[in-house]
């Protein structure tokens, strides 16, 4: 059993990259990767330590792409070497957010909710900070009972205080993956929030930019969900991917590998992965060497 998809501190989980390296273990998974927001910042220690606990670590990260109604992620998973040069590339990004987390603050103070800054910070640590965070301090604060009633009634899109921030258009970030020898997957396909059609032109035009997978299994892809899916890849001859989201105290009803309870991603999917990569590292190596 394998997790190709969760959050340390370095984004908006509640667990170091060591600590989740070492739940992965207890949890049995044989891979897990590492998937934080825009950043890899906590990468690197997460694969040694995953190394040490005996499994496989995988590097990846997790893009927000331009997109609307709903809501569109990327994942991409890379080379061990793409580490460092792709986290230079995510610089504007990772800077866009700060900018982006002052207009939400004075937005929510505007609507009476005072939130200081500090607090935002200090429990964001070392990583990028994410409205997550916001809405832990505004529980702590109470102003809402609950993460998610911040999220419905202030920081959600559509919602009076959310404010939207500098992303890269999905065909950016597919490139951007393929430039450094990784693999673009569209995560939890359900938050795009289109009809079955609309997700099957998307895909095409998606397919067209070189994505390479879908994630099918997810927490909240119930059976009919990942049936269409896994049919919409198998189609388009993509990858199948899966993973929790896992992000530790911060959406406590979600396990490491288990989902809700019955989620189980097979070694297969790693596998597929896995040669999926090196087939894309020897493209971006001949692309490099002709200078395409
Ligand atoms: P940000 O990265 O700042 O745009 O925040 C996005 C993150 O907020 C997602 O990755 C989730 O972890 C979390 N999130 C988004 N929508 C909700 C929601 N409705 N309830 C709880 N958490 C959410
Ligand atoms: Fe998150
Ligand atoms: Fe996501
Ligand atoms: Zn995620």
């Amino acid at each position: 059993m394998i997790d190709l998809h969760m959050h340390s501190t370095m984004s908006d989980g509640s667990l170091s990259p060591e600590a989740l390296a070492g739940a992965c273990a207890k949890a049995d998974l044989t891979a897990a990767a590492l998937t934080d927001h825009d950043t890899l910042a906590g990468t690197r220690r997460f694969l040694r330590a995953c190394e040490a606990a005996g499994l496989t670590g995988i590097a990846g990260v997790e893009l927000s792409a331009e997109f609307g109604p709903g809501t569109m992620h990327l994942l991409g998973y890379v080379p061990e070497a793409a580490i460092d040069p792709l986290q230079a590339a995510l610089l504007r990004v990772q800077e866009s957010r700060g900018e982006r987390n002052d207009q939400i603050l004075a937005a929510l103070d505007g609507l009476g909710c005072h939130v200081p800054q500090e607090e935002v910070l200090a429990i964001a640590g070392d990583g990028v900070v994410g409205r997550p965070h916001i809405a832990a301090i505004m529980q702590r604060h109470g102003y809402v009972s609950s993460r998610e009633e911040a999220f419905r009634r202030y920081l959600g899109k559509g919602c009076p205080a959310y404010r939207d921030r500098y992303r890269l258009s999905s065909n950016a970030c597919i490139s951007l993956l393929h430039e450094h020898g990784g693999v673009a997957v569209l995560a939890h396909p359900f938050t795009l929030q289109v009809s079955a059609s609309r997700l099957a032109h998307l895909l095409d035009d998606l397919v067209a930019d070189g994505l390479d997978g879908v994630e099918v299994l997810y927490p909240e892809h119930h059976l009919e969900r990942r049936r269409l899916f896994g049919r919409l890849a198998q189609k388009r001859g993509l990858l199948e991917t899966g993973g929790s989201d896992f992000h530790g105290d911060l959406n406590p009803a979600i396990s490491l590998g288990r989902g809700f309870g019955c989620l189980v991603v097979p070694d297969s999917m790693r596998d597929a992965l896995m040669s999926r990569m090196m087939g894309q590292q020897a493209r971006s190596v001949v692309k490099e060497e002709h200078g395409w």
